[in-house]
């Protein structure tokens, strides 16, 4: 897989393929959310540092080595991942699957390559490579993707080269949409605004059975939410939020996306940069007239607030009842913009 087949990354595409016409580095991290692109990324990566004959868009595709990497079979790659019904990667599994794996010489070319979900390590895990990452042999080459590099023991970081991958532009995501034949689908552009630049949550919410409804639901609720006493949301509104506890974390970005676009149309009259742009019309009814903007944008504010403090609740772990009913009244206390 050649880099020019990758949306977005530019900078980074750029930097592994001078890494690939030099020396490259032992060790490389790469960093961001989940669904950025990570593991493609690094993997292509691998995939050029195995090449016969690499250039500075990756792989060439057609030698041997790269056809055991699309087979899935090259005898000198490795990829550590969580397995089915793990919650993290077994130490044991770092210390057979690297570890005593290091010090075997590559099979079929000058290098061995690594690729490991960081994210998947505790601590103990992370010492057991950090073990491999301190003295490799000269061709050995670890790979791990992180949500952050703060995520991990700094003696690991200070080994390797650090790579933020960006977030997609929503055309850019648009691109990986089209690449998965998802272009068509009715909504294929309210996803890529609405997935912040994260092309794989475009990809899931496109493919999900349960997204199109639980959105129009939370539209519903959100736009009554003025309107509603504080007993019905209490009752009613908390029963919506228990329902779709799973998806709690989709129906704050609903709403978090709902108000950004209140914030944007508060500014002016209209906006064809609005995530939720078919719902132009029932957000505008929310926003009293007579009311001077800055007033109108510091309750939305206060509201996005709210919305991003039940999302880090949510995170942590917090009471879920007392976060959802907590976030319902500031709400309703902000869209009436007392
Ligand atoms: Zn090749």
């Amino acid at each position: 897989m050649s880099f020019s087949t990758i949306v977005g990354q530019t900078e980074i595409k750029e930097r592994l393929g001078h890494a690939l016409t030099g020396s490259p580095g032992h060790a490389y991290i790469f960093t961001g959310p989940k669904g950025i692109g990570r593991t493609r990324l690094a993997r292509a990566f691998a995939a050029a540092l195995l090449c016969e004959r690499p250039g500075c868009d990756g792989a060439c595709g057609r030698c041997p080595s790269c056809r055991y990497m699309a087979g899935g079979v090259h005898p000198d790659y490795r990829e550590l991942e969580l397995q089915e019904k793990e919650k993290v990667i077994p130490v044991d599994a770092v210390r057979q699957r690297i570890g005593a794996d290091l010090y075997h010489q590559p099979q079929l070319g000058a290098r061995k390559v690594y690729l490991v979900d960081a994210d998947a390590l505790n601590e103990q895990g992370q010492n057991a490579l950090l073990k491999s990452l301190e003295e490799p042999p000269p061709y050995a080459i670890f790979l791990l993707t992180a949500l952050s590099a703060r995520h991990l023991l700094p003696t690991i970081v200070s080994r390797a080269v650090v790579l933020m991958l960006s977030r997609l532009s929503p055309a850019e995501v648009m691109a990986v949409m089209e690449a998965n034949d998802l272009h068509q689908h009715e909504a294929a552009a309210f996803f890529a605004r609405f997935s912040g630049g994260v092309p794989g949550v475009a990809l899931e919410l496109a493919q999900s059975s349960w997204f199109h409804d639980l959105r129009q639901e939370t539209i519903r609720f959100f736009v009554k939410l003025p309107e509603s006493g504080r007993a019905f949301l209490l009752t009613d509104g908390y029963a919506f939020f228990e329902a779709n506890r799973v998806h709690a974390g989709e129906i704050l970005d609903v709403l978090g996306s709902l108000l950004r676009d209140l914030i944007v149309l508060s500014d002016r009259s209209a906006d064809d940069m609005l995530i939720n742009n078919d719902q132009q019309l029932a957000l505008k009814r929310l926003l009293p007239s007579g009311k001077k903007p800055e007033s109108l944008r510091n309750n939305l504010t206060q509201a996005y607030r709210a919305v991003l403090a039940a999302r880090r609740g949510l995170a942590l772990n917090a009471s879920f009842e007392g976060l959802a009913c907590h976030l319902m009244l500031a709400l309703r206390k902000e869209l009436t913009y007392a």
